[in-house]
């Protein structure tokens, strides 16, 4: 597949996830891509929100009618006038109360409706998104990237399997990557060891460093044997080096850093130097000892060194 120059909009961000989903009320079909349109019949999809708004109306109004009719069989059946007068009076209060009451609670029967509706139709969702899934494997077939991985991107917020994860990195690999795109890293690192991915997560340490979060660079060191089989020493001395961003990131992979020390470029390794000479209070553990080493050995002639060899 050869490498598209392409743009992706802006993810559309949301409170909740299930904000993101609609229904098709024609044929009841859900999805959760940016489409508003149902691509099945081509009727306009409904929120969540707005469906589960007008199911709560509903149920408000059919509960009201409910109680009217009560009130006039009360009043029908009335034998007295009396009993007619309190049948009235007393089917108005309860209307009231029922309306008053439904006000105070509306939002946690909002709630409850929601939560009831995404029980009832979990099945009906699963489908909608497997269907979201199909389409965006259909326009990956026809190099529709843009649209393949906006699809994709909105499937990945609610199933985390391996397949949607890969099927992303599989668009962004025939794309170019740029760092004004909204770029991610840790929402697609794979159960496993994937070469398509790692091939991804280099892309991205070239444009944006700071996506390497400690989800990734723990994932690198597991899979290290496979990386060198793959790309060689290179990759993993980059991302040894990226952990010299953070004094705490140094702390959690200094055994990282400890098997990589001796490829890091000169100014990798100066900045680690001052980094542990700067807090000496820090317990660096083997790592200072290696270190000191490495500077006895490769670097005493070195002037920037000096004040490192013992
Ligand atoms: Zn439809």
């Amino acid at each position: 597949m050869t490498k598209q120059a392409i743009q992706f909009s802006k993810k559309k961000r949301s409170k909740y996830r299930f904000q993101k989903l609609k229904m098709c009320k024609k044929c009841h079909r859900y999805s959760v891509v940016n489409s508003e349109i149902c691509p099945e019949c081509g009727s306009t999809f409904i929120g969540i929100e707005r469906l589960v708004q007008s199911i709560y109306k509903k149920c408000l109004f059919t509960e009201a009618i409910k109680i009217l009719l009560l009130v006039c069989i009360g009043i029908v059946a009335a034998p007295t006038v009396n009993s007619l007068y309190i049948s009235f009076i007393t089917g108005i209060l309860f209307l009231v109360s029922y309306v008053l009451l439904a006000a105070i609670y509306r939002k946690s029967e909002y709630f409850n409706h929601l939560k009831k509706l995404l029980r009832v139709d979990l099945r009906k969702i699963r489908e909608g998104i497997q269907f979201d899934s199909d389409l965006a494997e259909e326009d990956i077939k026809q190099e529709k990237m843009v649209s393949a991985y906006e699809k994709l991107r909105e499937i990945g917020d609610f199933i985390y399997s391996d397949q949607v994860k890969l099927r992303r990195v599989m668009v962004l690999n025939a794309t170019f990557l740029r760092r004004d795109m909204e770029l991610e890293l840790e929402p697609l690192i794979p159960s496993s060891y994937d070469k398509e991915f790692v091939k991804y997560a280099l892309e991205v340490l070239k444009i944006n460093r700071t996506l390497f979060t400690k989800k990734c660079i723990a994932y690198f060191f597991t899979h290290r044997a496979e990386i060198i089989r793959d790309f060689g020493l290179n990759p993993l001395i980059s991302v040894a080096g990226t952990v010299l961003r953070m004094k705490l990131y140094i702390l959690e992979f200094s055994q990282f850093i400890e098997e990589f020390l001796e490829y890091l470029p000169r100014d990798r390794f100066l900045r680690l130097c001052n980094l542990i000479y700067s807090y000496p209070e820090v317990e660096w553990g083997s790592l200072k000892e290696q270190v000191q080493r490495l500077v006895e050995r490769e670097y005493h002639y070195d002037p920037d060194f000096k004040q490192f060899v013992s």
